[in-house]
């Protein structure tokens, strides 16, 4: 009898395999190292499955939507990483839409607005997973995902449970998810009419496309706001590090709230950048700045 490794467990489990996969290929600021592998389960069933074989062989794991949050180390990591992106199915019951964790948030907008669903305009243009929405409680322009989010239903440790979005005590960019999976959530959105709804969109996009460096490579705003009046993007300006590079990292020209990769990028460059600007902050505002992009070393 052939003895099977984790790789080739998890392959038989459903799910794609990419062994030392470069995880700079999946984040939109193409930036990481290599992973043991990157898993893409096809369904839900081959994601639990391949967690119970990860899990037994004791194996450490790491989970991601779409990368477009994520700075990771070029390094790499001694990890396997799961990624959600083909765990997309949904189905609308009334004013609910209920979708599996892998579906881009921006396609779960355009389909409550052609089913005449409203609530989620203010959203349009986050980009990623509906996953990494909901662990980030991602929003813009006064909405957040907790407004509209109903239920979510969390993996933890072999077991699957349904929690009351309440019960994540969702904040400004914070939930309290922690190590547990999500595997699908429910939307719940407001009778509307889908012009109105789609007009509103648009004008929405138009003001992310105005002020957003949407066309770089970027994992969206660097820093988290420290306290509600306080705009980070402006205090960088404020102090003249527009465009201040260190290698091929650099403060957006066009949004001084986020960090972009201007062509050959290292994750040290990152680091170091986000460093400057968090003492040059801390010097001339006396205000700490903690990171909004997730970062993986
Ligand atoms: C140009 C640009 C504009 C942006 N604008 C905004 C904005 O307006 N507002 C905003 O809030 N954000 C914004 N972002 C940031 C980002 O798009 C959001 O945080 C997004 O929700 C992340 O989703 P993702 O699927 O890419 O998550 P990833 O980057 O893949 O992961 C982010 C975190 O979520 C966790 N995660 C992902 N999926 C799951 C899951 N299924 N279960 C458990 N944990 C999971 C990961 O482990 C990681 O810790 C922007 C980014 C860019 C590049």
């Amino acid at each position: 009898m052939i003895v099977l490794n984790t790789l080739e467990k998890i392959y038989l489990s459903g799910s794609e395999v990419i062994p030392n996969e470069k995880i700079s290929k999946h984040t939109s600021i193409e930036i990481g190292g290599k992973v043991k592998a990157l898993i893409v389960p096809n369904t839900v069933s081959s994601l639990l499955r391949s967690l119970e074989i990860l899990e037994s062989n004791e194996e450490e794991y790491r989970i991601m939507g779409l990368g477009t949050n994520l700075l990771v180390s070029d390094d790499g990591l001694d990890v396997f990483v799961l990624k959600t992106e083909r765990l997309s199915a949904f189905e609308v019951k009334g004013d609910l839409i209920v979708s599996e964790s892998g579906t881009p948030l921006k396609r779960l907008c355009e389909i409550a607005a052609s089913l005449g669903l409203s609530g989620m305009e203010e959203l349009y243009g986050i980009p990623g997973s509906f996953g990494g929405a909901i662990y980030m409680n991602a929003g813009a322009y006064g909405k957040e995902m907790k407004d509209v989010l109903e239920w979510v239903e969390l993996y933890d440790g072999g077991k699957v449970e349904r929690f009351s979005s309440k019960d994540l005590e969702m904040s400004y960019r914070k939930t309290s998810v922690g190590n547990r999976i999500i595997l699908r959530a429910a939307l719940k959105l407001k009778k509307g009419y889908s012009e109105g709804i789609y007009k509103r969109m648009k004008e929405y996009l138009r003001r992310r496309l105005e002020k957003q460096p949407i066309f770089e490579k970027s994992a969206g705003s660097l820093f988290k706001r420290p306290r509600p009046n306080f705009y980070v993007g402006s205090a960088i300006e404020k102090l003249g590090l527009k465009g201040f590079s260190v290698g091929g990292m650099k403060i957006s020209e066009k949004h001084a709230g986020f960090l972009v990769n201007s062509g050959n990028g290292k994750f040290e460059d990152a680091i170091k950048l986000i460093e400057i600007v968090r003492e040059k902050i801390k010097e001339k505002f006396g205000e700490t700045l903690e990171t909004e992009v997730r970062i993986w070393r």
